[in-house]
């Protein structure tokens, strides 16, 4: 057996070829090269195996924010052909439990912050805080790493908004495919000094992180997302990339742009929506830089909205990369023509292996159901409407929260919006808008019914509106619906 595209083998190739470039900076003031980088994840694959017992075969679970350790440790599993489950920070400490349970974890390698979170956990599975895993690497015994018999998979877990979270089984890719369908779309190359601010336990974030790795980029992390703090690093370490999600891009709109800018040529953000209005307003800012790309984490990239798609067309979704196949169809499977709703369908070689508890998605003719709403333009653009399961049937019409949630985000006053469906003994349900403003404003609810009776239809108007300081979001930037519904008992 060889080193394959595994991020192992990626990384031995970097450090082969580029020992001396700096691959990782992050907030705890740790610089380390390829050559560094390469060296520490071996020697905490040594410990693990030596010390721990660690084989091929093996689930460990990684419960890390953005930082060095994080991806040492993920590499230090697919040096071992061990498993890695990338726990969502999010989680709590019940949850944890579950997951432990369900993944059959044997290690899992925590932030400090977390310790308290993983108290309860069953004794028998070990754990591994900072300084812990600091040791494993100072400690390690000299000796070989030889190619495992299988490749180590990396699990992402679905954030379990909508229940317990779900380990999907991302594919280990089997040649340069995704890395080609994303720099062929996004001016990304081997020179780019990259921040990844989307938290790498997600898909997406993770996506930024391979690609960063084959592209031999150096990446600058932060534990936490802090809008002003990521600004002065972008100029700090003249980022000319950044990767995101859209609420992180809206608070960077929130203080005062850096003199000068950082040299950004690339913005990308996926994970969620982006809100109406934010990429022009992005973009007069920063330049035309900003890049919308739809995925999840069971289909991975599925198109993706350049600077000039996004100027045209502000909350476009953009287009199928190369590779990547998209349908829209209706519920008997049948394409839906230009302009109308459909379910979207996307087939890659990106797709996702099925979630570790055995169960998959629907699939037609070799694509996978996405669970998402939405249509094709005359110009072949995507736009996505949300998932199926989020849409609003008020009075026998359908309604889409994004729709009414990207007009209310127009208003000045409002800083961020979102809009359920809440049952209605008279229409079955009704529209309710919660509404984040700026510091200072005001609205009457009357007025906000007043502005969306004048764009959308009469069935769309939100009857319920309800003024919060914040919306609750997960890590990625998802509004938490369920929190929402909580307001009505
Ligand atoms: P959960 O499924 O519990 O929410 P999650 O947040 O981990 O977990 P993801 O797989 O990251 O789930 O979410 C993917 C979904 O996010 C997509 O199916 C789509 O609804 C939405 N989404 C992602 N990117 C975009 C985008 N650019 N535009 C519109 N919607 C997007």
């Amino acid at each position: 057996r060889t080193w394959g595209w595994s991020l192992a083998g990626e990384l031995r190739q970097a450090a082969a070829r580029d020992p001396g470039r700096p691959a990782v900076i992050d907030e705890d003031g740790v610089e380390l090269t390829y050559h560094d980088l390469l060296d520490r994840a071996e020697r905490m694959a040594r410990s693990m195996r030596a010390g721990l017992g660690v084989q091929a075969g093996d689930r460990i679970g990684v419960l890390c924010r953005n930082h060095h350790g994080l991806i040492e440790t993920i590499v230090a599993a697919t040096l071992l052909g061990v498993d890695a489950v990338l726990v969502n920070t999010g989680l709590s400490a019940a949850q944890l439990g579950t997951v432990a349970e369900e993944q059959r974890l044997r290690l899992l390698v925590h932030d400090d912050e977390f310790t308290e979170r993983v108290l309860g956990l069953p004794a028998e599975l070990s754990r591994l805080d900072e300084r812990a895993r600091e040791e494993l690497v100072a400690g390690a015994l000299p000796g070989e790493l030889h190619p495992p018999e299988r490749d180590g998979r990396i699990i992402v877990l679905t954030s379990g908004t909508t229940g317990t979270p779900k380990g999907a089984r991302r594919p280990t890719p089997s040649g340069f495919g995704p890395l080609v369908s994303i720099i062929d779309r996004i001016p990304l190359h081997a020179r780019n000094r990259v921040m990844i601010a989307a938290p790498i336990f997600h898909t997406w974030g993770f996506a930024a992180l391979q690609v960063c790795l084959a592209l031999r980029a150096t990446i600058v992390l932060h534990r936490r997302f802090d809008p002003a703090a990521t600004l002065a690093a972008l100029t700090a370490h003249q980022c000319d990339a950044l990767f995101a999600v859209p609420v992180m891009v809206q608070r960077l709109l929130e203080v005062p742009p850096p003199e000068p800018r950082p040299p950004l040529k690339v913005v990308a953000v996926s994970g969620s929506a982006l809100p109406g209005g934010l990429a022009p307003k992005f973009m007069d800012v920063y330049g035309d830089v900003l890049y919308n790309l739809y995925g999840s984490t069971e289909v991975s990239w599925a198109s993706i909205a350049g600077p000039q798609d996004l100027r045209q067309a502000p909350t476009a979704a953009g287009r199928p990369p190369h590779g990547t196949r998209l349908a829209l169809l209706d519920d008997d499977g049948q394409p839906v023509p230009d302009g109308r709703v459909g379910r979207i369908f996307v087939g890659n070689e990106m797709l996702f292996e099925g979630y570790t508890s055995g169960a998959n998605r629907e699939t037609h003719d070799g694509l996978l159901d996405t669970g998402d709403l939405g249509r094709l333009n005359a110009d072949g653009l995507l736009f996505v409407d949300g998932r199926a399961d989020d849409m609003i049937v008020s009075g026998g019409e359908n309604v889409f929260p994004s729709e009414v949630e990207d007009l209310l985000a127009q208003l000045p006053q409002v800083r961020e919006a979102a809009v359920i469906g809440v049952p209605d003994p008279e229409y079955g349900q009704r529209l309710s808008a919660f509404l984040a403003l700026h510091p200072g404003e005001t609205l009457d609810p009357e007025a906000v019914r007043e502005y969306v009776r004048h764009f959308l239809a009469r069935f769309s108007v939100p009857r319920d509106v309800i003024f919060v300081k914040y919306l609750p979001r997960n890590a990625t930037g998802k509004v938490l619906t369920r929190e929402l519904r909580r307001y009505y008992g």
